[in-house]
């Protein structure tokens, strides 16, 4: 385990010289050899072992690569490196849950830099980080945090997959390391920070093949969960190019409501996102579609709300995820009662559904869903709809 962490200032950030090549597909890398002169004839093993030292021995320098010549070594060295994100921060929570910031380079020359959030949440039977897709979100839903940020931009596929390096780094979790349990402590990712990945949908592509590839960081497809608040066109391309298990922020079973809540419910509707869950390529009664639904009091927490949900998921492999709402300050909502999210989660249970309710973690480092948030203004009502409106039209 490294020592704590400094955190310096924003505007002290320097942003790296050289490119890293974390995220970079097998062919780009080699790309990247041809570039610096590596025969065509040597770049296909010449990948297979930068491949093998990034992602399955978590190098951090070419010094380390020991198999790889001291001249190509230090020709690697000239131009590239293997950094991932700067770790800025390290907070623990009492229980266990750790959120790391990481600071990145500005998306235009000159441009301040950004920050963005990650959470490791353990529990008995696995580990799950939970990665950032964005800066910040386009998307404004009215009850999320990270949705009154301002957007700053997409993260590259090396600093999506780079989140889940950096877990491994900080939790020594790498394949020859001796981790406390003995066993590899990430097991499972989800995308749920920040972010709409499926407004980012070549980058958390090409990051979760990666973090999915049997021959690197080797995390199966099954055990990683795209969320999304319904961008419907991008969902059956996730289900073919990624293959990964998917969740679906629906938060409420009639439009009018989900207008307000996920204000992208008014360009994609709840009939076409239903649509497309039902033809979602792969899902299965084994592999079925998590359905996540926020408590809010008095809001959508009714028995009839109940019951609409259970009418309204049939026929589709579902899962449903009952989360108590995690307020944030300024927030004009309440989480519902304990009772009223007992009977919600009996109804839809004694209906046939597994119906899990998410227990909040790590609250005391402000770490648990929605609430992740790096240091940018809040938006003015103003700038919100803006936003909103230019997300309804691209
Ligand atoms: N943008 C994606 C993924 C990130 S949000 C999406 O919306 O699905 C991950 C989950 O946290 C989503 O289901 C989101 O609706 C939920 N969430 C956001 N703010 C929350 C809050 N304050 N309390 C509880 N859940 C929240
Ligand atoms: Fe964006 Fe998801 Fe938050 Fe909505 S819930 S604002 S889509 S991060």
């Amino acid at each position: 385990m490294k020592g704590p962490l400094e955190k310096a200032p924003l505007e002290s950030y320097v942003p790296p010289a050289k490119p890293s090549l974390v995220g970079l597909s097998r062919s780009e890398l080699a790309d990247k050899l041809g570039e610096i002169g590596v025969a065509p004839a040597q770049r296909k093993m010449r990948v297979q072992q930068l491949w093998h030292w990034m992602y399955v021995r978590g190098a951090q320098e070419f010094a380390e690569m020991s198999n790889v010549s001291k001249d190509m070594r230090a020709q690697l060295e000239q131009h590239f490196t293997v950094a991932r994100p700067e770790v800025v921060a390290e907070q623990i929570s009492n229980d266990g849950t750790r959120k790391w910031l990481l600071r990145l380079p500005g998306g235009n020359a000159g441009e301040r830099a950004h920050e963005v959030e990650c959470v490791y949440i353990p529990e008995t039977d696995r580990g799950t980080l939970c990665v950032s897709s964005q800066v910040g979100c386009t998307l404004t839903c009215s009850f999320c945090h990270t949705g009154t940020q301002r957007l700053v931009r997409n993260l590259t596929s090396g600093e999506i997959a780079g989140q889940v390096m950096v877990a491994r780094d900080r939790l020594n979790d790498w394949v020859d390391r001796e981790t406390p349990t003995g066993s590899r402590l990430v097991t499972n990712v989800v995308m749920m920070g920040m972010g709409e990945p499926l407004y980012n949908f070549d980058a958390v592509r090409d990051a979760l093949l990666i973090v999915s590839d049997n021959e690197g960081i080797g995390i199966s497809r099954r055990r990683i969960t795209l969320s999304t608040s319904g961008v419907v066109p991008n969902i059956a391309r996730a289900g073919d190019e990624i293959g990964v298990m998917l969740a679906i922020s629906l938060h409420a079973v009639r439009d009018d409501l989900r207008n307000e809540l996920v204000p992208l419910n008014r360009k994609y509707p709840i009939e076409q996102l239903l649509d497309a869950c039902r033809n979602y390529p792969g899902v299965s009664n084994s592999r079925r579609i998590t359905f996540e639904y926020v408590m809010l009091k008095h809001v959508n927490d009714s028995m009839d709300d109940a019951k609409l949900l259970v009418k309204m998921l049939k026929g589709i492999p579902a899962k449903i995820n009952l989360i108590p709402f995690n307020p944030w300050p300024g927030t004009k909502y309440e989480c519902s009662d304990w009772d009223q999210i007992e009977k919600f989660s009996e109804y839809i249970f004694n209906a046939g559904y597994s119906s899990p309710v998410r227990t909040p973690r790590g609250r005391d480092i402000l770490a648990a869903c929605g609430q992740l948030k790096s240091e940018t203004e809040k938006l003015s009502a103003r700038e919100r709809q803006a936003l909103r409106a230019m997300a309804m039209t691209d």
